[in-house]
């Protein structure tokens, strides 16, 4: 955390599930606004916000939560924003900046960019932490420290405004990127999107097989297919919006993917042990990579906290 304090007087969230919760504990935490105002789009998830008070106010529609804030957050599911976007468009402060924590940024950009006028500031991030858990009870305040955040703003947007944004994140304790869309949609592909597709698909094989039983993989699930699990336990609103929407740098990795797939497929039908040994001995160095650069701990389970049940692994 960098000790910014105060850094805008209200921000807005709109979505109040865990990113937007984390966010909401994290201002409060380090005294990063003087207001919080927030909206989800159901009452019980409002309610619950309100009770947990991770925001100051609670409001009955998105552009009444917007009114009169300097920052404004979408941390909603990317299939929601352009309607949020538009809705809110017409009574956003002049000079407000416009941010949004979507996993995928061209389409969001696309959704999002066409119903905001001049003279907002519209900022596409994206904070690379989260877990399989959702809703405003998922979230604390912490979520970001150390972890990365990228932001994505389009050519010529005001610099002032970018390095406010970047101040924001770099106070809830991340280090900031910046990158074109087109390029953090290719990087999240290959180190998210495609990990949680395969994740996915496993789990789902695994489901359907017939000459294995459910409770054996169960049972056994700590020879590896555990670890999926736990992603493959991931929002489905969020992952199927995520594919949706970035279909082409997903379809391109996928493409790789499968090749290489084939490749090691070839290796253990001709018993090529060097090629297996060569392709493990490499896949072992990124691991070492991701611990040097403290994005995970070499504890067993792959770091992590059963005592708090925090996650770590990002999206
Ligand atoms: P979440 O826990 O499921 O929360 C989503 C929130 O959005 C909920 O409060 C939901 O309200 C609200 N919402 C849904 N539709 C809405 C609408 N039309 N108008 C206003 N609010 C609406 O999801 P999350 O994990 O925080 O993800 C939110 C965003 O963060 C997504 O765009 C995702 O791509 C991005 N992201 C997620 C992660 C991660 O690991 N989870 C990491 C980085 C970025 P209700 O509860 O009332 O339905």
């Amino acid at each position: 955390m960098t000790d910014e304090g105060k850094l805008f007087d209200r921000v807005c969230l709109i979505g109040l599930g865990l990113i937007g919760s984390s966010i909401g504990a994290g201002i409060h935490k380090w005294g990063l606004a003087d207001h919080v105002s927030g909206y989800a789009r159901s009452q019980e998830t409002r309610q619950t916000a309100a009770k947990i008070g991770f925001i100051d106010s609670v409001h009955e529609s998105a552009a009444e939560a917007a009114v009169d804030a300097d920052l404004v957050i979408i941390c909603a599911p990317i299939g929601a924003m352009e309607a949020i976007a538009k809705e809110i468009a017409p009574v956003l402060k002049p000079g407000c900046i416009l941010s949004d924590v979507g996993s995928v940024k061209k389409a969001v950009i696309a959704a999002i960019a066409p119903h905001i006028s001049d003279n907002i500031y519209f900022i596409p991030g994206h904070p690379i932490a989260g877990s399989e858990k959702s809703g405003p009870d998922s979230g604390y305040p912490e979520l970001f420290v150390d972890r990365w955040c990228i932001l994505t703003p389009v050519e010529g947007t005001d610099k002032i405004a970018v390095e406010k944004l970047r101040k924001f994140w770099l106070a809830l304790g991340s280090s900031v990127e910046i990158m074109t869309p087109s390029h953090h949609d290719s990087v999240l592909a290959i180190t998210s999107h495609l990990p949680h597709l395969i994740a996915y698909s496993i789990v789902s094989t695994a489901s359907d097989l017939e000459d294995v039983t459910r409770s054996e993989v169960i049972k056994f699930s700590a020879g590896g297919f555990r670890d999926f699990t736990r992603i493959a336990a991931s929002d489905p609103t969020m992952w199927r919006d995520v594919f949706l929407t970035n279909k082409e740098a997903v379809l391109e990795m996928l493409g790789r993917f499968s090749e290489d797939l084939s490749a090691l497929q070839r290796s253990i039908r001709w018993g090529d042990g060097d090629a297996l040994f060569d392709l493990f001995t490499r896949s072992k160095e990124t691991r070492q990579g991701i611990i040097e650069a403290g994005q995970d701990t070499a504890e067993a389970d792959f770091g992590r906290d059963h005592a708090s049940d925090k996650p770590v692994e990002d999206q």
